[in-house]
């Protein structure tokens, strides 16, 4: 029996990542989400985030040496990630289809994902 028990604690912290505009890590959504759920453990933040990452309702943004950030939003944008202060902003951009463009270089291969993502320094960290 496949049930997927959508608990109270879990929900609360989609909702947190939902309301967030920011990509926050599992510390950043642990402060937020203390507010309405005061017994609620960073271990078990980071593992119903991990698990809603799993189940489809959040996208996970791994940069190296960083804590795995976490985005709500699933409709087809990009991320631009600073380089300097780690902030990750969205990107909205039409580009094509990049399976059938790799699949084009990659002959008898099968393309299942991609992912773009453009580093460099943001606005803020330019003027400093
Ligand atoms: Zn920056
Ligand atoms: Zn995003």
């Amino acid at each position: 029996m496949a049930i997927i028990r959508f608990t109270r604690q879990r929900q609360a912290v989609l909702e947190v990542v939902q309301a967030s505009r920011e990509h926050p890590d599992a510390a950043r959504v642990f402060e937020t989400v203390r507010e309405t759920v005061p017994n609620i453990s960073l271990g078990t933040v980071y593992r119903s985030l991990e698990a809603l990452a799993l189940e489809g309702h959040l996208i996970r943004i791994q940069q190296p040496g960083q804590a795995t950030r976490y985005d709500a939003r699933l409709d087809g944008h990009y991320h631009f990630i600073c380089d300097s202060c780690g902030e990750v902003f969205d990107v909205m951009l039409e580009l094509p289809d990049l399976s059938t463009v790799a699949s084009k270089g990659l002959s008898g291969f099968k393309v299942q994902k991609t992912n773009v993502e453009f580093h460099g320094i943001c606005q803020s960290c330019q003027k400093n």
